[in-house]
């Protein structure tokens, strides 16, 4: 007898999973889908594969977030003053954001509602610092 996969749990297993991730576990999978999203969409890739460039954009990614001093307690990297991404890369980077974050809210709502509430509490804390924001 054949067994077939169950694919019905998948998406609450992945839901579970995404809220149990640590915040750079999290952190890494969201940039990882972002950059897929942008490249599937602009380089003409097959899903799930990447083009040479954004292969070395999600390393280098990876390896800034590993690298990142606020560690777990970091906040959106957009909002960051540390700035720790190459001009070159932080532009390319910016663009995949702005590109795929909005396509993250239908695919995968929990890592997009927590990369949003970082912003917005990275927002708080420069208020706080008295430079006033004109939410
Ligand atoms: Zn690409």
């Amino acid at each position: 007898m054949i067994k077939t996969k169950c694919f019905a749990g998948e998406t609450k297993t992945n839901i579970a999973q995404e809220m149990t991730m640590k915040r750079l576990e999290k952190e890494k999978k969201t940039i990882g889908i972002m950059i897929q999203i942008f490249c599937s969409a602009n380089h003409k890739t097959v899903r799930k594969l990447l083009c040479p460039a954004c292969t070395e954009l999600l390393d280098y990614a990876k390896e800034r977030l590993k690298k990142c001093p606020y560690g777990e307690n970091k906040g959106a990297c957009s909002k960051c003053k540390i700035h720790c991404y190459k001009p070159g890369k932080r532009q390319i980077i910016t663009d995949v954001m702005r590109f795929s974050g909005p396509k993250m809210v239908t695919k995968h709502p929990l890592l997009a509602i927590d990369h949003l509430l970082r912003i917005k509490s990275s927002r708080r804390r420069e208020t706080i610092s008295g430079k006033p924001d004109n939410i």
